[in-house]
């Protein structure tokens, strides 16, 4: 057991529900806290200030920036500080249309919102036109028709498409997308909040213009993320005001976000292997344990193949029990949810599993593990699943 500088004793987050939802957020790791405390208290200076208190805030950001550079292997140059995911991928899209003069966007019907209401906006607004890749069945990218809807685009095109899909966990190569891009000429942005921290990222050797990460998908702070944007790539200040984030993004850090940030990354490169391995054994337990235990499930996306390890997302036989199944297990303190964390208040239901089968007559919950879960948690909502379906 050891101490943090908050004065409590423990070696992980104290929780006293399962918590299945961490695609939509993270418990803090008590060593980001650890990291993060000084800029809390002591170290408060603002890191615009030339006096020592603003010159170590300002070094507190910068060997931030040196390490989550180091860890994707960028330039320190490449990265920029925001306010998330949300933000990021706002930027990369706006930008790319009214400063990188791509008039045509390619996107995909399961992006999250940030990017379709993004890529939604310039289109209603008459600054790009709109293509949406055709899906197969497994929910993933039609490669084919990709490289169809560039070759034939009239106009510069603008790719965006999500690394992982932080519904139903499905992966897109990088690698290939962004090698037919670069053979036509087009600029590649893809949504990596679901992977930065749960993926092994080198940047130097990745054909990418934008990608996008946020503290809280890998136990570090909510409100903090990154824009990398490739060395090449020159667009406009994104907020107006002061001069930092080198004049592109205007206003005071975040410093203890920040701080928090690049600690979580670098505990999450340090352990990605262990981690990695334990979380995907908890979704193929949890995986097999459905389908024995509840007659009828079916799994969306492609679980076994290019999958994220550590999202599973389930469909139930629809039934009167079944359909009250996300509140059933609320009220048995156990955390899941039908879809995005951005729209469970609503009830239009999934747009990511209304794109993959339009006449769904199941109920589908999205599971997601972190290093913190347990074998035993499992075994306790599968149990409890079997009298609610
Ligand atoms: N993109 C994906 C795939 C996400 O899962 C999220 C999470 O909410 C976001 C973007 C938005 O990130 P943020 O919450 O940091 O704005």
């Amino acid at each position: 057991m050891r101490s943090c500088l908050a004065g409590f004793l423990y070696f992980e987050p104290i929780m006293d529900r399962i918590y299945l939802d961490n695609a939509a957020t993270t418990a803090l790791d008590p060593l980001v806290l650890d990291a993060m405390m000084p800029y809390l208290t002591t170290r408060f200076g603002n890191p615009s200030s030339i006096y020592s208190y603003g010159r170590e805030s300002r070094m507190g950001i910068e060997n931030a920036r040196k390490t989550v550079a180091k860890l994707l292997q960028a330039h320190p140059a490449e990265i920029f500080f925001t306010s998330g995911g949300t933000e990021s991928s706002n930027t990369a899209i706006t930008a790319s249309v009214r400063d990188l003069g791509c008039k045509h966007i390619i996107s995909s019907k399961i992006e999250h919102h940030a990017t379709l209401h993004t890529v939604n906006y310039l289109y209603n607004k008459g600054e790009a036109t709109l293509s949406f890749v055709n899906l197969l069945p497994n929910g993933h990218i039609d490669i084919t028709h990709l490289e169809e809807l560039l070759k034939t685009s009239t106009e510069k095109s603008l790719v965006t498409l999500m690394h992982a899909n932080n519904e139903i966990g499905n992966m897109i190569d990088l690698h290939t997308i962004g090698s037919i891009c670069k053979k036509y000429n087009a600029i590649f942005h893809s949504d990596t909040v679901q992977t930065v921290g749960h993926f092994p990222f080198n940047l130097k050797n990745t054909p990418v213009d934008f990608i996008t990460g946020s503290g809280h998908k890998f136990h570090g702070p909510k409100g903090v993320g990154i824009l990398y944007i490739n060395e090449n790539i020159k667009i406009q200040p994104f907020i107006n005001g002061g001069s930092q984030e080198r004049n592109m993004r205007a206003g005071t850090e975040n410093l203890y976000g920040i701080v928090g940030f690049a600690k979580a990354l670098e505990i999450a490169s340090e352990n990605y292997l262990v981690d990695k391995e334990k979380i995907q054994g908890l979704k193929f337990y949890m995986k097999e344990a459905l389908e024995t235990n509840i007659v009828g499930t079916y799994f969306n996306g492609d679980p076994n193949g290019n999958s994220l390890y550590a999202v599973l997302s389930a469909s139930f036989p629809k039934t009167e029990k079944s359909e009250m199944l996300l509140f059933n297990l609320d009220i048995n303190n156990i955390c899941a949810s039908g879809g995005s964390a951005c729209t469970s208040g609503a009830e239009q239901g999934s747009h990511v599993i209304k794109a993959l089968q339009s006449d769904s007559d199941s109920v589908t919950v999205r599971f997601s593990f972190s290093k913190y879960n347990t074998k035993s948690e499992i075994d306790q909502v599968v149990k409890k699943l079997k009298d609610m379906v």
